[in-house]
C-alpha cells in the first residue's frame, strides 16, 4: 500500500503552497487533486491581493502573504506576475467611514504604515473613469495589488515536485480510515494510502458593504468581478446573465464607462464562506491527525502563500511566527468569532 508522512487533499493554492512548504522542510508529501492543479476556485480567482482587512489576524498574515508575493520568483524560479497597483477602497455610507477611520488605526499600529486616506477628487484621478459625486472617501494601499493564481500556484507546484513531493491529479479522496480517534489512512479512487496526517485543503468542498463590485486592468480590458450574496449554498458554477445585469447596474453607478464595455468573457466560481468570513487553520480536535486549510471566504488566493509557512511552523515547531489561534476550528465551539468585515 502506497504510504506518505502527509497527504494533502486538494491541489488549489492551498494545497500546493502546503505541499512545497512542508517538502522544504523534508517532510514526505503526497498531494491528491481529484481533477487537475488549480483548477477550481483558484483558477476562477481574480487574483486580488490586499492587506485591507478589519481584523488584527487578517491584516497580519496578509503583510506576510505581501511580502512572500514580492521575493517569490527569486525563492520559486517562477514569476508571480505580482503588480503592486494599489487597492481602493471606496466608501458611500457615513458607516463605512467610522468603520475604516478604526481600520485605519489598526493598519498603522501593525505595521502597514503605507495605508492612507485619499479624498475623491484624488480617487478620480487615480481612476479616471470612477464616479465620485456619492463617495465619503477612500483608503489606498499602494503595496496591495494583483497576482497570477495560475502562475502562484504551478510555481508551488513544480518547486515541491523538484523538491520531491507527490502531486498526483485525477485521484478523489473518497474516505478517511479512522481508528481509536486517530487517522490511519486515506482511502481513494485509486486505491488506499496509508498516513497519520492529513491536510483538509479542499477548498469549496470540505456580508459587509452595500455591494462588492470590484475591478481592475486585465489584458488589453478591464476585469469586472461581484459576489452574489442571494446565491443559496451549494456547488453551481454557471455563468448567470441575469446576476450580469446586476453587476453591470453597479458598474454603471460607480463607473459608468464601464457599463459601455462590451463581454468578452464570463465565468463564475465558488466561494468556500465560513459563519466569521475567516479561514479554519489548524488541527480540527476530535481526530487526531486531521488538519484543516480551508473556509477562505473569498480571500483564499493572497492567504495562501503565509497560511502555507505558518501551517507548516506550527506542525513541526509548535509555534508560528505570526500567531494564528484567532483562525483555530476551536473559536466555534467557545462561541468567540469576530467577523471579518472587509470581505468582498
Ligand atoms: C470568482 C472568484 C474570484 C475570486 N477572487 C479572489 C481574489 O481576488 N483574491 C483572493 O485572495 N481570493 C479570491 N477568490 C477566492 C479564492 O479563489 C479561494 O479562496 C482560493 O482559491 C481557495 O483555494 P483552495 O486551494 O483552498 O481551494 P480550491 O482552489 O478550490 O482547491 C481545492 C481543490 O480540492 C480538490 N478536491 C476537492 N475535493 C477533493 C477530493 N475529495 N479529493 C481530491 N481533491 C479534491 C478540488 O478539485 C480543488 O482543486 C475568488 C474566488 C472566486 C470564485
Amino acid at each position: 500500500m502506497e504510504s506518505a508522512d502527509v497527504v494533502i487533499v486538494g491541489g488549489g493554492i492551498m494545497g500546493c503552497a502546503l505541499a512545497y512548504q512542508l517538502r522544504r522542510r523534508n517532510v514526505d508529501v503526497l498531494l491528491l487533486e481529484r481533477e487537475t492543479l488549480g483548477s477550481q476556485s483558484t483558477g476562477k480567482c481574480a487574483g486580488g491581493v490586499r492587506q485591507q482587512f478589519s481584523n488584527e489576524g487578517n491584516v497580519r498574515l496578509q503583510r506576510m502573504s505581501v511580502g512572500m508575493l514580492e521575493s517569490f520568483e527569486e525563492e520559486i524560479g517562477h514569476p508571480a506576475d505580482f503588480r503592486q497597483i494599489g487597492y481602493l477602497f471606496v466608501l458611500t455610507q457615513p458607516q463605512q467611514v467610522e468603520d475604516f477611520g478604526h481600520n485605519m488605526d489598526l493598519w498603522h499600529r501593525v505595521g502597514l504604515s503605507e495605508a492612507r486616506w485619499v479624498d475623491p477628487a484624488e480617487a478620480q484621478r487615480m481612476v479616471p473613469v470612477l464616479k465620485v459625486e456619492d463617495v465619503l472617501g477612500c483608503t489606498f494601499c499602494p503595496t496591495d495589488g494583483i497576482a497570477s493564481p495560475a502562475d502562484v500556484t504551478s510555481g508551488y507546484a513544480a518547486a515541491a515536485r523538484r523538491l520531491g513531493a507527490r502531486l498526483k491529479e485525477g485521484v478523489a479522496v473518497t474516505g478517511i480510515n479512522v481508528a481509536s480517534g486517530r487517522v490511519q489512512g486515506v482511502r481513494t479512487s485509486a486505491g488506499d494510502v496509508a498516513t497519520r496526517l492529513i491536510f483538509n485543503c479542499a477548498g469549496a468542498w470540505s456580508a459587509s458593504f452595500q455591494t462588492s463590485l470590484y475591478f481592475h486592468p486585465e489584458g488589453d480590458g478591464v476585469l469586472i468581478g461581484m459576489s452574489d450574496r442571494e446565491e443559496p449554498p451549494g456547488y453551481v458554477e454557471d455563468v448567470s446573465w441575469e446576476f450580469l445585469e446586476k453587476m453591470f447596474a453597479q458598474a454603471a453607478r460607480r463607473a459608468p464607462a464601464l457599463a459601455a464595455a462590451g463581454v468578452k468573457t464570463a465565468w463564475a466560481g465558488l466561494y468556500e464562506m465560513t459563519p466569521d468570513h475567516q479561514a479554519i487553520l489548524g488541527p480540527m480536535g476530535e481526530v487526531e491527525g486531521f488538519w484543516c486549510a480551508a473556509g477562505f471566504s473569498g480571500h483564499g488566493f493572497m492567504q495562501g502563500p503565509a497560511a502555507a509557512l505558518l501551517l507548516t511552523q506550527l506542525l513541526l515547531d509548535h509555534t508560528s511566527e505570526i500567531d494564528i489561534s484567532s483562525f483555530a476550528f476551536e473559536r466555534f465551539a467557545r462561541g468567540a468569532l469576530v467577523k471579518e468585515r472587509n470581505v468582498i
